[in-house]
């Protein structure tokens, strides 16, 4: 006996059918079941037995492919869908392609559609994404500890050379000069790493404190906080505080934090008899505002879009007392609070930093 090729191919595509990882369904142009290999049937109608399922509608055997049922087109060759399917609580991607097989006119007699399963393919991508994270927060976190050893090392460089100098004199004078050195040094040192805790926490996302906060308080809190500054530097700040209390919502220590910053810079960025107003009022947005204008040295175009920036100093020698962190916290705060800060500044005219807010409904 020898085998017909008719006789064969049947035979062949069963045992293809059966042995393929892909799910294979075939189906008429109504939708209609007519065969389905093992992989299909687990997936879309668990252990029902073949009979079961032949000539029953897709669409309700398996809802969850039912966009892959119903052809917009009957254009011909693979149509790749992507589907979820959701079973016992585990998703799964499956890549459907769709494929319209035709009679010898040319007329539509149904389709099949393999599934493939996608699911580690993709979870192979989301690790690929997650690991090029990693690499990118541990490459930012790399080049902030390398600057800000940096920061570091400057302050105890002056501690270390006055220390050495304060055992060779013995001129009282000159002792004492040294001492206050040092201490101020300690005193910058102390700021930094006060800063650092603090954007590490703001960066961690631990909630902050929710209450209701009045914003002509936190001002004036922070202008308090901030006396022996002004008198020192001898400018003026003018509150222009708005009548109606305004209220926001969110953390009164961290809001009072993030307008001392602002207010802190405008108070050492303005020369002696300069004027620093600070101003609240409700804008026509309903959101609420907190101006902080002042009449110092201003900003250069140039530095304007990076003075955000964590470490970022516009004055190159940085030969300001800053880290470059005051704006950063400040920023960070008020966007955890669902608020913005804008800045206007130009060279020689001071600089305006505006601090926007939601505000509740006021009476
Ligand atoms: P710093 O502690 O160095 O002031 P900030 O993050 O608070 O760091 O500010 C970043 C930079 O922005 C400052 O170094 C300064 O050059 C500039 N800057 C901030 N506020 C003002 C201001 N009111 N007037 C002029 N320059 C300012």
């Amino acid at each position: 006996t020898y085998l017909r090729i008719g006789d064969i191919i049947p035979v062949a595509t069963h045992l293809v059918l059966n042995s393929i990882q892909d799910g294979v369904i075939v189906a008429d142009m109504q939708g209609r079941l007519l065969d389905l290999n093992p992989v299909a049937r687990q997936l879309i109608v668990g252990h029902d037995s073949q009979e079961d399922v032949i000539g029953k509608s897709l669409t309700q055997l398996w809802p969850a492919g039912v966009s892959l049922f119903e052809p917009e087109d009957e254009a011909n060759g693979a149509h790749p869908i992507e589907i979820t399917t959701d079973r016992d609580g585990e998703v799964l991607q499956y890549e459907a392609s769709r494929s319209i097989i035709r009679d010898v006119r040319e007329q539509p007699l149904g389709y099949v559609l393999v599934l493939r399963d996608a699911t580690q393919r993709k979870e192979a991508e989301h690790r690929t994404i997650e690991l090029s994270l990693e690499r990118e927060r541990i490459r930012l976190l790399s080049n902030f500890i390398r600057d800000i050893s940096h920061e570091f090392r400057t302050p105890l460089t002056t501690v270390s050379l006055s220390a050495h100098l304060l055992e060779k004199r013995t001129n009282p004078e000159e002792r004492d000069e040294l001492v206050s050195r040092i201490q101020s040094e300690v005193i910058n040192i102390t700021a930094l790493i006060d800063s650092l805790v603090t954007m590490s926490r703001l960066d961690s996302g631990t909630p902050i404190i929710i209450e209701e906060v009045d914003l002509n308080a936190v001002v004036a809190d922070a202008r308090t906080r901030m006396e022996a500054d002004i008198t020192a530097k001898a400018v003026t700040v003018v509150l222009e505080l708005d009548p109606e209390r305004i209220y926001v919502r969110g953390c009164q220590e961290d809001l009072g934090l993030a307008v001392g910053n602002i207010l802190h810079n405008a108070i050492r960025y303005t020369p002696a008899d300069g004027q620093i107003t600070v101003r609240t009022y409700r804008r026509p947005d309903h959101q609420a505002s907190i101006d902080i204008r002042d009449t110092g040295a201003g900003i250069a175009a140039e530095h304007l879009p990076h003075i955000f920036k964590r470490l970022y100093r516009a004055d190159d020698a940085h030969s300001s007392t800053g880290f470059g962190l005051g704006l950063p916290i400040a920023q960070k705060i008020v966007e955890l609070h669902g608020g913005s800060i804008e800045v206007e500044s130009k060279p020689g005219q001071g600089s305006t930093f505006r601090v926007v807010l939601p505000a509740l409904p006021g009476d």
